[in-house]
Order: C-alpha cells, then sequence, then structure tokens
C-alpha cells in the first residue's frame, strides 16, 4: 500500500506520517501524544485472517463464556476509567468530564450488548403454519465472523465500541481502524481487551490513514461497519461493493430542536446549550439548529445567550469547550458563521471572530435565511441556529427540510410524542436531548445522508449477526404439497385449507 506522506505535525491537532510511523498530537497545542507504525495492506490482510481464526474460537465458546469476558471487559473499565478518559483528553483534546461521561455511557453499553446478546440472538422456536402443520421452525443469528470497524475521533471510544461491543457480544471478531486523530484512544482499549482475551486476537487494531481503512474494506472482512462523514461513508460502500461486503453507514447530521408554545423554557435553552456546544459542537447528534414557536422565542434565545456567555473554552481542566480537534474543521465553522452572516443573519453571541487559533468560542446566529450553509450542512462546532416559527407544522417542515436525518430533540408538555413522530430522523428526545444514546436498548442510527443500519439495542446486536433459519418436518404430511408425489386431490385439499384460513375478506 502506499503510505500517505503527508506531514501536517504544524498544524495543531494534526496527525502525520513520519517514516511509516503514524504520529498523533494534541489538538491544542499540537504536543506529540503517541506513536503507531502505519499497518500496510498486507498488515491489514493478515490481521483479518488472524481474526477469522480467533473469530472461529470466540464463537464456539459457550454463550455464557463470551458474557463473562465482556462483563469482565466493562468492569476493567469501570476501575480505569480516569486512565482512559485521560488518553481521550490528551489526544482528541476534550474536556476530562467530557471524557469520563463518555465513557460511563459505553460501559453500560457494554453490559447490556453482554446481558442480552443470547436472549436476541440465541435460538428460539418460532410459529409454524395451519397449511403445513408437520413442520417446525427454528430461528436462530449466527455471527459474521470478522467484522471490520471504522470510527471518527470525536467520541473515540463510545462511538465505535457501539459497533465493537456489538459484534464481540454476537460472537464476531473485529479488526478496528481507529481515526488518524485518535489511534492512542483506539490502542488504548484493544490492549484492555487483550486483558481479559489473552488466548485469541478477538479484536484487535490497524493504524494509519484512510487509506488502511479502504484497505480493511477489501480485505476479506464479512461485514464493515463505519461511521464517520457522509462522504467516506459512500467511498466505504463503494468499496466493500466489490466484494458484495454487507456495511453498516453511521453518518452526520443536522439535528434540529423544536420548541413548542408550552415547553419548560428553562429546560429547553439547558439542553439546547449542551446539545449544541458539548464536545465542541464535534457531536453527530449534535444540536445545530433550533425552530422556537415565536410565543416563546425571546424567553428562550436571552435563556440561552445567558447560558453561553458563562461557558469557559480552553484547555483548564474544568472548561467547558476544549479544541476543535480536525484542524480544517475550524475553516468549515468560520466558513458556516461568515456566510450566515453575509447573507442577513445576526450574531447574538459570537461572531466573525468566534474561531481563532484551534478554539471556537460559542456562537448564535438568528435571522439566518434557511438556504445557508450554517442551517444546510454539518457545521461540527460550538455554534447553533435559533429561527422563529409560526407553528410547530412550520417547525416540522423546516426540520425535514436536510438530506440527513440522524436525531433531533423536542420540547413540549402537550405535543412532544406527536410532533417527536413526525421528525425525519433514526432518533429522538422528547423534553431532553441526546438521551437515546444513553439507553442502552434503544437502536442508534438514521435515515437519508445520515446513513443506516442500526448500532446498540437487539438491532444493533442482530446487525452483526445472520439469520438462519431451519424447518424440521415433525410428522408425515396429511396434505403434501412440496413434492411431485403431491396429487390433485391433495392440491385440492391445500386450496380449501386456504380458503378457511385466508378467504374471508377480515
Ligand atoms: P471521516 O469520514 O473523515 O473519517 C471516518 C473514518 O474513516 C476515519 O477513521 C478515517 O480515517 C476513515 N477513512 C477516511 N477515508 C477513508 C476511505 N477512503 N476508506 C475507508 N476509511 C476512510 O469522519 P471524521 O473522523 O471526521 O468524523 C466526523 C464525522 O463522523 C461527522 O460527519 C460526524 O457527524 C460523523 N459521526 C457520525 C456518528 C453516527 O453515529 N452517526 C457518530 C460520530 C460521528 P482517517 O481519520 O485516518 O482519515
Amino acid at each position: 500500500m502506499t503510505q500517505l506522506s503527508s506531514n501536517r505535525a504544524d498544524v495543531p491537532g494534526a496527525s502525520s506520517i513520519e517514516a511509516g510511523v503514524l504520529v498523533s498530537t494534541n489538538p491544542a497545542t499540537g504536543a506529540e501524544v503517541a506513536r503507531f507504525p502505519v499497518s500496510s495492506a498486507a498488515d491489514v490482510t493478515s490481521a483479518v485472517a488472524r481474526g477469522r481464526v480467533a473469530a472461529a474460537w470466540w464463537a464456539r465458546l459457550p454463550w455464557q463464556e463470551r458474557r463473562s469476558r465482556l462483563l469482565r471487559f466493562r468492569s476493567l473499565l469501570a476501575r480505569r476509567i480516569h486512565e482512559l478518559a485521560a488518553v481521550m483528553t490528551e489526544e482528541g483534546g476534550k474536556p476530562s468530564m467530557d471524557s469520563v461521561l463518555e465513557v460511563m455511557v459505553t460501559i453500560d453499553h457494554i453490559a447490556w450488548a453482554a446481558k442480552h446478546s443470547h436472549k436476541v440472538l440465541g435460538s428460539r422456536r418460532v410459529s409454524g403454519s395451519l397449511l403445513q402443520p408437520e413442520y417446525s421452525g427454528r430461528l436462530e443469528y449466527q455471527p459474521y465472523g470478522v467484522i471490520g470497524v471504522i470510527g471518527p475521533w470525536n467520541y473515540p471510544v463510545f462511538t465505535p465500541m457501539g459497533s465493537i461491543a456489538y459484534a464481540l457480544a454476537a460472537g464476531n471478531a473485529v479488526v478496528f481502524k481507529p481515526s488518524e486523530y485518535t489511534p492512542a484512544v483506539g490502542q488504548w482499549f484493544v490492549n484492555a481487551f487483550a486483558e481479559i482475551v489473552p488466548e485469541q486476537p478477538v479484536l484487535q487494531i490497524v493504524h494509519g490513514m484512510g487509506d488502511v481503512g479502504a484497505a480493511l474494506c477489501r480485505a476479506g472482512i464479512d461485514k464493515l461497519a463505519f461511521t464517520g462523514s457522509t462522504a467516506t461513508g459512500k467511498k466505504v460502500m463503494a468499496a466493500c461493493a466489490e466484494s458484495l461486503t454487507p456495511v453498516l453507514v453511521e453518518c452526520g447530521g443536522k439535528d434540529a430542536m423544536i420548541i413548542d408554545a408550552d415547553a419548560d423554557i428553562e429546560a429547553a435553552a439547558d439542553a439546547a446549550l449542551w446539545g449544541a456546544m458539548t464536545n465542541a459542537g464535534q457531536s453527530c447528534v449534535g444540536i445545530e439548529r433550533v425552530y422556537a414557536h415565536a410565543k416563546v422565542y425571546d424567553l428562550f434565545l436571552a435563556k440561552l445567550v445567558a447560558k453561553a456567555e458563562k461557558l469557559t473554552v480552553g484547555t483548564d481542566p474544568g472548561s467547558d469547550i476544549g479544541p476543535i480537534t480536525m484542524p480544517g474543521q475550524r475553516d468549515i465553522i468560520k466558513r458556516h458563521i461568515d456566510d450566515a452572516l453575509a447573507s442577513g443573519g445576526r450574531a447574538v453571541l459570537g461572531g466573525p471572530d468566534s474561531a481563532r487559533g484551534s478554539f471556537v468560542k460559542p456562537t448564535i446566529l438568528v435571522d439566518v435565511p434557511e438556504t445557508s450553509a450554517a442551517v444546510c450542512e454539518e457545521t461540527f462546532g460550538p455554534t447553533i441556529t435559533v429561527a422563529k416559527v409560526a407553528s410547530m407544522d412550520e417547525a416540522i417542515t423546516l426540520a425535514n427540510a436536510t438530506a440527513y436525518g440522524l436525531a433531533g430533540s423536542v420540547f413540549s408538555k402537550r405535543n412532544g410524542a406527536r410532533i417527536a413522530r413526525e421528525l425525519r430522523s433514526g432518533m429522538v428526545s422528547i423534553n431532553s436531548t441526546f438521551a437515546f444514546a444513553v439507553l442502552p436498548s434503544l437502536p442508534f442510527g438514521g435515515v437519508g445522508q445520515s446513513g443506516f443500519g442500526r448500532i446498540h439495542g437487539a438491532d444493533g446486536l442482530r446487525e452483526f449477526a445472520r439469520a438462519k433459519s431451519t424447518a424440521k418436518r415433525r410428522l408425515p404430511s396429511l396434505v403434501p404439497l412440496i413434492t411431485f408425489d403431491h396429487t390433485p386431490r391433495s392440491v385440492a385439499l391445500g386450496v380449501r385449507i386456504v380458503k378457511l384460513l385466508h378467504g374471508r375478506s377480515r
């Protein structure tokens, strides 16, 4: 494989490759964090081959043993939560409290996947058919084999683990390619898993830039779980299409919050601020747009601005907003703010100078045309647009006027469920934000340009397993049909049964 020769160490936050070694750096200071040999295409293929042997071993373990190993893994993470969080903060730049929170929620997901895999995937009897009562059916879900997981940097533990933990719980081995911005975080938890499962390389890691991810797509994996941008998701699908490798694609979003006239405005302002600005706004399910009913718009905006003014930005351990991880993202955020202002919008907090160096200050934009990049494209920074609407129908129409469809949020005392149902998105929180992500039993994923397939919950376990259907003859056939021995009499009898069972219009 051709190794990328990019050397961007002069830009804080940029990872670089020096003589075949990936060097990760802190996004605020540019200080080196870790070095990892870049995997060649041959290395990736070998990892998948080792993974295939490991997968056979892992899948043959009794399910109680896999459950026990995964529960021991989550206990290890719980004991070392601060150690992992420190690596996340050093390499990704996020405030330590955000890192701790991310690991906490991930631990809960690993436990859920471990405890529910047998119930969701194990062999069970399914109902028979009155037309052919001599057959009984069983359904079970079998692991694919080796799952390739490609992850982003913004939630470097929670996001890949949404695929990895569920894939492992379903009985697969995993080869993981972390983002070039967070390789040390990925290496940390892969090493930790090997302490619990030392016998076989059930969870492996390969390092490098996008070309290593592309090599993973072509390395003979049985399924690929990708989380990242929509643009890269399309490339990943194209690479996987060459070998008809199935894919799970979790991409970006442009999530909206809708605020009804009867909403708790204090709570809505608190949730909008956190949803928009946590992790410096670098959240796939971040709130990037707000549509507030005209009756509560002014009050909401005043509360939002007052709360946002108190946020602290910087690298101090207690800061609310850390640096922007990817150097290129700062330019996108600045372009969106500039476009909003140039097209008639106003900044009620922050403005053209919000993006400085590695940091972006909280920015609240109003009166922004719906055609502006700040409203249409994923910004991925601590910015938010707030628009006034005359009705909830208008809010729903505007919220749905995006090619994305990841998640959303609704604040309303009486109409929350109705509005939530009408949002074209895979997930929604009522009177909260991000809540769907912390309930392990709820599937996580989007529609449209936000991707397809689901991680988390029972659907997330089934995503990493194939349905295996088995029909067994229990008795001789009274009405032989699926044989050349059927007769005009047996077919006529079959027709009578079908008419009896299905012939009535109700
Ligand atoms: P990217 O799409 O840039 O990268 C995602 C991963 O794909 C990285 O590991 C990257 O490697 C790798 N990659 C890049 N090019 C290729 C390629 N040609 N073939 C295979 N793999 C490749 O996304 P970001 O890392 O910037 O993540 C941010 C995006 O992720 C946002 O759009 C965000 O909304 C989305 N996201 C979606 C989530 C969801 O669950 N729906 C959750 C979290 C984030 P490298 O970094 O080395 O280039």
